[in-house]
């Protein structure tokens, strides 16, 4: 056995698939969640596997666990722009004394923890490509505040327990990543798209569809995650794939791949909307080796499978 792994979110959709590599890694996953976001469904193939146990809390308050942990690694937390808006205080909530708590049990039990922080820490960024030594551009009382700070503080609190009690920490900044067992209806841009696509409805542009994203693969994100865990580094490391693109081009790239006759239309842009986002990845790099794998079109196609299996059955 690799050691036991208390991961949080884990019924969520980057949970869900770093579920599945630690099992296949020999870990024994404790997998916690809510479900406010997510859903056993995402793990429904591991229901009675001997090295997953399913744990309903949670996370705002503490959990008792009667075994020893090697880690603690908190993904929990709403994580779509519409589902942060829609969750505001629970999202500042699981962020902050859900990490606090989370923290104290990995220093109980001697285990490491790991942090799935975000690009939002950079808010609507001055400096581009984004670099882990950037400070940020956040407007700290905006809607997307409640996501961006709490995330800001979760990084905080974290180094503090590590400089503090010399707690082994990991924090990653994940850029907008996108693959199977996305929630199809939490609103983020490429599952709206796909899903639009592939009903004949138009898709849906938010302003005039100039701003920037950089589109990273869960199997590249999964890869970078378990590298990170063998390299003794606290500070925060971006995972994400610098192939900028802009929404419009996105929109583009999904009419094509489907093969739809949705036209494109625009709605206005939500308040404090990053203009461009771009991870510059030379810490990971470096440090670990890691570069994303999988380009655009492939990774898209993927999805567009999975969503359409899902399209159909349900
Ligand atoms: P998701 O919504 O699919 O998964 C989040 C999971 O956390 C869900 O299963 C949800 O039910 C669970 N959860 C939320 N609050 C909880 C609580 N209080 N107690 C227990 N469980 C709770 O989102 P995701 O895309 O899988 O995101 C996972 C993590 O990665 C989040 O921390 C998110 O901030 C971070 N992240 C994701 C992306 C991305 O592009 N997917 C980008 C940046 C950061
Ligand atoms: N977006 C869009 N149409 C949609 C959903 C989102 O144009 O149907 C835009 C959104 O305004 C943002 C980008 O796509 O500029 C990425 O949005 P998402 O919610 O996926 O993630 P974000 O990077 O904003 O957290």
């Amino acid at each position: 056995m690799a050691g036991t792994v208390l991961l949080t979110g884990a019924a969520g959709f980057v949970g869900s698939h770093l579920t599945d590599r630690l099992v296949r890694d020999g870990y024994r996953v404790l997998a916690v969640d809510n479900c406010s976001t997510g859903s056993w469904d995402n793990l429904a193939h591991l229901q009675g596997h001997p090295q997953v146990k399913q744990i309903e809390h949670d996370v705002i308050t503490p959990l008792e666990v009667n075994e020893p942990l090697d880690w603690v690694m908190h993904f929990a937390s709403p994580a779509s722009p519409p589902k942060y808006l829609a969750l505001p205080v629970a999202t500042l909530r699981v962020n902050s004394e859900g990490t606090y708590h989370l923290l104290e049990l990995a220093r109980r039990q001697g285990a490491q923890f790991f942090l799935a922080s975000t690009s939002e820490v950079y808010g609507d960024p001055l400096e581009h490509p984004q670099r882990e030594d950037y400070w940020g551009h956040v407007n700290c009382t905006g809607p997307r505040s409640v996501y961006d700070e709490a995330k800001r503080y979760a990084e905080a609190i974290t180094l503090a327990f590590h400089r503090q009690y010399g707690l082994s920490v990991r924090i990653i900044r994940i850029f907008n990543t996108y693959g199977s067992r996305m929630d199809i209806h939490d609103g983020r841009v490429v599952t709206n798209f796909i899903r639009q696509a592939l009903r004949g409805e138009p898709l849906t542009v938010y302003g005039d569809g100039r701003q920037t994203r950089s589109f990273q693969y869960i199997d590249d994100l999964v890869e970078g995650i378990v590298r990170l865990m063998q390299v003794n580094y606290p500070y925060p490391v971006n995972l994400g794939n610098p192939q900028e693109l802009t929404v419009l081009a996105l929109a583009q790239v999904i009419q094509e791949l489907t093969g739809t006759a949705s036209a494109i239309i625009f709605h206005p842009l939500p308040q404090d909307d990053p203009k461009q986002r771009q991870p510059d990845i030379t810490l990971a790099r470096t440090k670990l080796h890691w570069s994303p794998q999988v380009d655009l079109r492939t990774g898209l196609a993927q999805t567009i499978a999975d969503v359409r299996r899902r399209c159909l059955s349900s």
